[in-house]
């Protein structure tokens, strides 16, 4: 069983926020820049949440209840 986490287009400010990340014990989200600036430095709104430990996650559920726009989604599959 793995977990399937989704976040969806309302986290639209992940470098502000971060919140799912600070309260996740895993520690299974990262906030990266979607591109990465030679010249110059990333600007805030081109970061964005991504998943990066999917198989550590137990699915405790608080990120689901911390994130303030119901962003993430988390439901166990089967695989
Ligand atoms: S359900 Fe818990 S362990 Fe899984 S990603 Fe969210 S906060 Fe982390
Ligand atoms: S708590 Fe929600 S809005 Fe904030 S970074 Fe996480 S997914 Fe995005």
């Amino acid at each position: 069983m793995m977990p399937q986490i989704t976040i969806n287009e309302k986290c639209t400010a992940p470098y502000d926020c971060k919140r799912c990340l600070q309260v996740c014990p895993q520690a299974v989200f990262m906030v990266l820049p979607t591109e990465m600036h030679t010249f110059r430095e990333n600007r805030p709104e081109e970061y964005r949440l991504i998943v990066v430990f999917r198989d550590k996650c137990v699915l405790c559920n608080d990120c689901v209840d911390v994130c303030p726009v119901g962003a993430i989604q988390i439901a166990q599959k089967e695989e």
